[in-house]
């Protein structure tokens, strides 16, 4: 299919991918969209995330005309730094040469926002929105945790999902992270380990009960690091665990995180060690339902662009659960950034254009 890419939404994303800014050095992005918006007469504030996040920006906010009633985000960091950063246009595809990730992940989608938002101020079609750029989405979501919407603002499209426009994420799990702490008593492992408690024996027992992958269709669990022990003749007082839980309820993941707990509580007890732990939900899980107004908006926008509009699950978390959790019905939407994270991170012409045209059409349609 041949599919021209507007030569201006080129060269906004190579000027956006140009920039290295990693989580929680994103300034130079912002000051970026500020002189963008600027241009078109808009005016861009920064919030106070950085205080949460400890960088050198916060999130840049744009209200339009009022700033309305919904907003459309990205993220303005990469987990990997692009410095170095050589494209390559190929046929089809604009991508890196192979030794630095292309940033696309997300400045693909805060170009698809730049770019409509210049092409609707141009033709005199902007309707009531805000923009909002996040930071630290990659790391800790400092960004959208500390986001305080306007009063008007209702709901939000985040333009970050890595599958292709038309694809949108309506349901993702969750995911609780923890840390186990098994205490047990050192004692010489030679002379007297009858005098010893072994927090390895303690924790090994019950790792082979952890229900390790999945667990249905949104539900899986994993133990990622393990480590404790001085010597070999020592009997082991301390281990450490880390691991996360995802699941697509909160009753559920939380319910496998206390049958867990009790489980590694009574091995404890067995042996007479104890146990530490501690949890928190990394990201919630959220559902956005046919009836819910993203869902109806986008299924239009996708409609009025050639697309159909295809809800999809996915296992991995975004701004997109912090803005559900906080009460912003939120979907995320496919921007085609392929392969995120990679070295072989590319964006199709037609998916880098598909996706403006989208931003284009919620920027300017009538409420
Ligand atoms: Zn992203």
């Amino acid at each position: 299919m041949e599919c021209k890419l507007d030569a201006r939404l080129q060269q906004i994303f190579l000027e956006l991918t140009s920039i290295d800014a990693v989580s929680s050095q994103e300034l130079p992005v912002a000051e970026y969209i500020r002189d963008f918006v600027g241009k078109l007469g808009l005016e861009a504030h920064m919030d106070d995330a950085a205080k949460l996040s400890g960088g050198n920006a916060g999130n840049v906010i744009v209200p339009i005309l009022g700033g309305g009633e919904f907003f459309l985000a990205a993220h303005m960091d990469t987990p990997r730094s692009t410095a170095g950063l050589k494209h390559r246009f190929l046929a089809d595809r604009i991508t890196s040469d192979g030794t630095t990730p292309l940033g696309v992940d997300d400045r693909g989608g805060v170009s698809e926002i730049l770019y409509a938002v210049e092409k609707a101020a141009k033709a005199g079609t902007l309707q009531p929105a805000t923009l909002l750029f996040s930071v630290c989405e990659e790391t800790t979501m400092a960004g959208s945790l500390s986001y305080k919407p306007a009063p008007g603002i209702r709901y939000g499209f985040v333009f970050d999902s890595f599958m292709r426009p038309g694809n949108f994420v309506q349901a993702t799990c969750g995911m609780i992270q923890f840390t186990f702490h098994v205490k047990g008593k050192s004692a010489h492992a030679g002379i007297a380990p009858e005098n010893g408690v072994n927090a390895i024996r303690i924790a090994g027992e019950a790792i082979s009960r952890f229900p390790f992958g999945w667990r249905g269709n949104m539900a899986n669990a994993n133990i990622g690091v393990v480590c404790g022990g001085t010597g070999t003749n020592v009997v082991c007082d301390d281990v450490f665990l880390k691991g996360e839980i995802r699941s697509a309820t909160r009753e559920e993941g939380e319910a496998c995180l206390n049958s867990i707990l009790a489980d590694f509580r009574q091995t404890c007890e067995k042996y007479g060690g104890t146990l530490e732990a501690d949890w928190e939900w990394d990201f919630r899980p959220y559902e956005i339902l046919e009836d819910d107004i993203p869902y109806k908006r986008f299924a239009k926008a996708a409609a009025a662009c050639g697309l159909e509009a295809v809800p999809q699950p996915t296992m991995g978390g975004s701004d997109a659960n912090t803005y559900n959790h906080t009460g912003l019905k939120a979907i995320n939407l496919g921007v085609g950034a392929q392969n995120p994270h990679g070295n072989d991170e590319f964006i199709l012409y037609e998916d880098l254009q598909k996706a403006s045209d989208i931003a284009y059409y919620l920027l300017t349609e009538k409420l």
